[in-house]
C-alpha cells in the first residue's frame, strides 16, 4: 500500500537511486492497493536495467557496446527498441544539422567524458582530427524492416549518453501508466516525465537551477503535467586547464567542447527522450543558433546566459506560460498568486 502523507494532500510516496551513473526519483501520488513500495522500487529498477542493457556504453555487454565492437559496414541486426532510440538521435541531428550527433562518441571518449576517464587532458590535434574522421551522423543509417543500422565506416562509435536519462526516464513512465497510475514525476537526473497533479492537485513544480559549477540554487520553477522535460548544461561535468573550462558537450562539426557563453537550455516537449536530446542539441549551438532555431520550431525552450551581469534568461513563447512568475500572454501565474 502505498502512500506516506505529504503534508494535507493526497499520500504520496518517493522511491530513488542510483542508475546510469546518477540516480533516478520517482513520486507517486495516491492510493495504490496493489502496488507495495517494494513492488514499485522492483518495477521500476527492472525497466532502467532493461534500459542500461540496451543504450549504456558504460556495460561492454550492452546492445550498443556490441553494435559499437562490430565492425561490419553491413547492415547489422538491432532491436526495435534500441533503433527507436538512434532513430530519434538522427532526427534530432537532422533538425540541427549536426550539432546533435549520436557518433560524436569518439570525440568524447578522447575529451575524457566517456566510460575510460582520462587524467583531464587537452587532446593532440592530430588526435582530435583522426577521432573528427569517424564521426558524423550521415555516416549512420537505420533499416525499418527489419530493424537494422549500418556504418559506413567500422570503427563509428555511438554514444546514447544525450537522451538515454531521457529514455530511462519515458520508461518509467510507460511502466507507471500500465500499472494504472494517473498522477507521477518520474525522473532520471535532469531528464522528467510528468502526468497528472502532485499531492496538493496542482502541476508539478519542477526547479530550474542556476549553472553555477559547486552551487546549487533555484533559478527559475516551471509547473508543469503530462509531458516531458529535461535540462542540460555544461556547469557539472567539464575539467579546467590553463583557465579554461572544457565540458562534456562536444561540438561534432570542430571536435572541440563548446565554448560560448549559455549555462544551460531546459525544454519541455512530449517525451523525456526528445526534450533531453532537444536540450543538448541547443546547448551546443550556443544561445544565438539556439535560441533562433527553438524561436523558428516553436520549441518551448528556456536558456540561461552567463553575462556582463551575471545571469541572463531568454525563453521561447511556448515556455513562457509554465515559467512562475511570469504572466506571459495574458496567462495568470501558473504557480497561482504571489
Ligand atoms: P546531456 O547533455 O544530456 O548529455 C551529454 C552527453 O552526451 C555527453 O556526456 C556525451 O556523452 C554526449 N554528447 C556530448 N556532445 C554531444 C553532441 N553534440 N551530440 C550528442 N551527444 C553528445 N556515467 C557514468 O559515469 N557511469 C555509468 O555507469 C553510466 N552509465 C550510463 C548508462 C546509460 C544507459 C546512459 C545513457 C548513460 C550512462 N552514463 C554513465 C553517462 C551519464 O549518465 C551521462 O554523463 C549522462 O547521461 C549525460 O547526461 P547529462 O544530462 O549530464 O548531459
Amino acid at each position: 500500500m502505498l502512500g506516506g502523507c505529504a503534508d494535507r494532500g493526497e499520500p504520496e510516496t518517493e522511491i530513488s537511486g542510483p542508475t546510469m551513473g546518477t540516480y533516478y526519483s520517482v513520486k507517486v501520488v495516491g492510493v495504490h492497493p496493489e502496488l507495495s513500495e517494494a513492488s514499485l522500487r522492483e518495477g521500476i529498477e527492472s525497466v532502467l536495467q532493461r534500459a542500461v542493457s540496451l543504450i549504456s556504453t558504460y556495460d561492454p555487454a550492452s546492445e550498443l557496446s556490441r553494435l559499437n565492437r562490430n565492425p561490419s559496414t553491413d547492415w547489422i541486426a538491432i532491436t526495435s527498441p534500441l533503433h527507436e532510440v538512434i532513430e530519434e538521435g538522427q532526427w534530432v541531428s537532422a533538425l540541427t544539422d549536426g550539432a546533435f550527433d549520436v557518433t560524436v562518441g569518439p570525440l568524447v571518449n578522447l575529451w575524457g567524458f566517456g566510460p575510460a576517464r582520462t587524467d583531464d587532458q587537452v587532446p593532440s590535434r592530430q588526435a582530435i582530427t583522426e577521432a573528427l574522421a569517424r564521426v558524423g551522423f550521415r555516416k549512420l543509417h537505420l533499416r525499418d524492416h527489419p530493424t537494422a543500422v549500418r556504418k559506413d565506416r567500422g570503427d563509428v562509435y555511438i554514444d546514447l549518453s544525450a537522451l538515454g536519462e531521457g529514455y530511462g526516464a519515458d520508461r518509467i513512465a510507460d511502466y507507471l501508466d500500465g500499472q494504472g497510475v494517473g498522477d507521477y514525476m518520474a525522473a532520471v537526473a535532469g531528464a522528467i516525465r510528468v502526468k497528472g497533479h502532485n499531492a496538493h492537485g496542482e502541476p508539478w513544480a519542477i526547479a530550474i537551477e542556476e549553472p553555477i559549477p559547486g552551487r546549487r540554487s533555484v533559478r527559475r520553477v516551471i509547473r508543469v503535467t503530462d509531458t516531458g522535460l529535461s535540462t542540460s548544461g555544461d556547469y557539472r561535468n567539464f575539467f579546467e586547464k590553463d583557465g579554461r573550462r572544457y565540458s562534456h558537450e562536444i561540438d561534432p562539426h570542430t571536435g572541440w567542447p563548446t565554448e560560448h557563453r549559455l549555462g544551460s537550455v531546459t525544454v519541455v516537449s512530449d517525451t523525456a527522450m526528445r526534450a533531453d536530446a532537444l536540450a543538448t542539441a541547443l546547448l551546443v549551438m550556443g544561445e544565438g543558433k539556439g535560441a533562433a532555431l527553438a524561436d523558428a520550431e516553436r520549441l518551448a525552450a528556456y536558456f540561461i546566459v552567463h553575462d556582463a551581469k551575471g545571469l541572463s534568461d531568454h525563453y521561447t513563447a511556448g515556455l513562457e506560460h509554465l515559467l512562475c512568475g511570469s504572466r506571459g500572454q495574458g496567462n495568470p501565474d501558473p504557480c497561482g498568486p504571489r
